[in-house]
């Protein structure tokens, strides 16, 4: 069944190289009980390594069941591993967060074994080891002979038709150890093929043969006993393949993974803060950026569309605006008798300090034409206000704004009829009017009165800060922009004013919470990558500290995806989780920021969410990735020496 021919094991360290096995020929024949023994350091371990294909020779040739075992990849090894040979160590090697059942069913999950069937038969195999009772209880609560015997149960797991024992009674006491022998023994009268390493001449006397090895060669081969004829080795139905041997393998690693996790509960969650708090961020920079765009735009929509207003100046922002003052009454007395324009509504303001019996603030006086409660959408809550009649007589009239008859009348008193002092003018109150739109921006105190008004009693100057001019509708907005250019540049005789209309502020204000929001979820990102880079580090450390554990697995049976899918899935969930936290922290830190600015407007989206999580589990991929594969391409040998 084995055959080795000119074996060679060589270590090379720095430019030194010591040959652990030198040209060892070995035949090993079903259903043989086989010693090796020798002093320690001889070579035994070695050469039981690369038995079980935990590890490579340096050269020769390894045939097992006539298969050319140095030919073979990887998966083709961890096959051979799985369904052929089942390990025994010195030191147990059970994993400490499983159970003896979970122990013992770990190699029939790498060989694609139906849940429900590889239960049933750890089950059974631990009772028939005298197990029954102890097969939901870890490693730390058995005694060494107990986890012996747990890790011949995994060895059997598959059917185990060649048991590879390295000193299994090692760090048993004298007692524990007997009864392993006497059930290898017994295993090998059942037909397992058993390989035993040890260097107790008494232990070796139960075989029927020793092999003795003496600094890496072979020394003697001696019989004690003729192999008896064996019994047919009852072995466990080759398992079933395909898809769902696969999602089981893919469950069993998502519960491995969720066992590693809370078996660190700190580590994780410090891990995670880092996803947690860049999602959030992400999600709520966000959520806030489209509330602002969508409030903005709103108020817009509420102050109408066909609107273009004519201003001073060469654009927002042009420091000589102020002082141009070409820009007066008669335009808009003149833009009226336009068939295009359906109202004009001038408007000039200045700031003023208002006073009302001992209350003494300051406010804006808001010069505005007749027609200008009827454009823009205001609800005009006590009183009424004034016509044409008042612009036309500079009429000392005021209308306030809702918020500032509050601020003027704290007493909740009615205004109408009042009289309030702003900027030394008497003003009397004849109406209170509620506006729809325009909440965005720091609230001022605002006081109407009609623009004549302004530039008779307050400014002295006919000036005016811009004149709105509501469009017919059969014309189009740039038809009607050329209109009014070519009827101002004929007045004026120079372009001392500029347009602008509600499609173009909606544009700036979009584009400009637009570029806001990218820069601040950039820095999201940022720190988003942080986040996956804590992931990263803690995989792989993670990776470190469980090589023995991967070395386990792989000796048992587990391929290289297996073991990138377990280390995967453990990013994965980790980074999942936390965006999940993430975005739920976000929610709360914006029902948190709503109670003490209810003007802060947060939209969240499914998209947003959705987009989220897939932005967490992609950094999991990306960043748990480099460790998952770090671990997949350890050596077992290597892996399992690690303490
Ligand atoms: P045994 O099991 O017979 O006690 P081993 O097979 O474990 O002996 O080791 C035989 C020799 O090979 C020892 O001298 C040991 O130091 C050396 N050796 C084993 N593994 C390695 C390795 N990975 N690198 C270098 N030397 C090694
Ligand atoms: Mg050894």
């Amino acid at each position: 069944m084995i055959s080795l021919r000119g074996i060679t094991r060589s270590f090379v360290a720095g430019d030194q190289t010591t040959t652990v096995l030198a040209d060892v020929d070995l035949d090993i024949f079903p259903g043989e009980m086989v010693a090796i023994v020798g002093a320690s350091g001889s070579g035994k371990s070695t050469l039981m390594n690369v038995i079980g294909c935990l590890d490579r020779p340096t050269s020769g040739s390894f045939r097992f069941a006539g298969q050319d075992v140095g030919a073979m990849d990887e998966n083709a090894r961890a096959r051979l591993r799985r369904a052929h040979f089942g390990f025994i160590f010195q030191r147990y090697q059970l994993l400490p967060d499983l159970d003896a059942t979970g122990n013992v069913e770990i190699p029939a999950v790498y060989a694609g074994a139906a849940r429900s069937e590889r239960r049933h038969r750890a089950r059974d195999l631990l009772a028939r080891l005298g197990l029954a009772e102890r097969s939901d209880h870890r490693p730390s609560e058995l005694s060494g002979g107990q986890q012996q015997r747990v890790s011949v149960a995994r060895a059997l797991m598959n059917g185990g038709e060649v048991i590879l024992a390295d000193e299994p009674t090692g760090a048993l006491d004298s007692k524990s150890g007997a009864d392993l022998m006497a059930l290898l023994r017994d295993l090998n009268r059942q037909g397992h093929t058993i390989i035993l390493v040890t260097h107790d001449p008494a232990i070796a006397a139960s075989a029927d043969r020793v092999v003795e090895i003496r600094d890496g060669r072979i020394v003697a081969d001696r019989r004690n006993a003729e192999t008896p004829a064996k019994a047919r080795l009852d072995r466990p139905a080759e398992p079933r393949g395909g898809p769902f041997a696969l999602i089981d393998r893919l469950r069993e690693a998502l519960s491995m993974a969720l066992k590693a996790m809370g078996a660190h509960r700190l580590r994780t969650f410090l891990t995670m803060l880092g996803i947690i708090i860049g999602i959030a961020s992400v999600v709520a920079v966000v959520a806030l950026g489209t509330g602002s765009q969508q409030k903005v735009l709103a108020d817009i929509s509420a102050i109408g569309t066909s609107t273009i207003d004519i201003r001073p100046g060469s654009g927002f922002g042009d420091r000589r605006a102020n002082a141009i003052e070409t820009l007066v009454p008669a335009d808009a007395t003149a833009l009226a008798g336009q068939p295009w324009a359906v109202s004009v509504s001038p408007e000039a303001a200045t700031n003023v300090t208002v006073v009302r019996g001992n209350i003494s603030t300051s406010a804006q006086v808001r010069g505005v034409g007749a027609g200008y409660f009827n454009v823009g959408a205001f609800t005009v809550t006590a009183g009424s206000t004034f016509g044409q009649d008042a612009v036309d007589s500079r009429a000392q009239v005021a209308v306030l704004a809702a918020d500032t008859a509050q601020t003027l009348f704290p007493d909740g008193s009615d205004p109408v009829g009042r009289t309030v002092l702003a900027g030394g003018v008497p003003l009397k109150i004849i109406g209170v009017v509620r506006s729809a739109g325009a909440s965005f921006g720091p609230s001022t105190l605002r006081i109407y009165t009609p623009y004549s008004t302004v530039g008779a009693r307050f400014t002295g100057k006919e000036r005016l800060d811009s004149i709105s001019v509501r469009i017919a509708d059969e014309y189009k907005m740039s038809t009607a922009e050329g209109l009014i250019t070519d009827f101002m540049l004929a007045r004026h005789g120079k372009r001392d004013f500029f347009l602008t209309n509600s499609d173009t502020i909606r544009g700036t204000i979009q584009s400009t919470t637009q570029t806001l929001t990218l820069l601040v979820a950039a820095i999201a990102v940022i720190s988003l990558v942080v986040g996956g880079i804590g992931v990263m580090n803690i995989m792989l450390v993670s990776v470190t500290e469980r090589t023995r554990e991967i070395g386990v697995r792989m000796a048992v049976g587990a391929r290289r995806s297996d073991i990138v899918a377990q280390f995967l899935i453990e990013a994965i969930l980790v980074c999942l989780i936390g965006g999940i936290l993430g975005v739920g922290l976000a929610m709360i830190a914006a029902e948190v920021a709503t109670a003490f600015f209810p003007r802060l407007p947060f939209t969240f989206s499914p998209v947003v969410a959705a987009l989220a999580f897939l932005a967490s589990s992609g950094i999991g991929v990306v960043f748990g990735y480099l460790p998952a594969r770090s671990a997949s391409r350890l050596d077992p040998v290597v892996a399992l020496a690690r303490e």
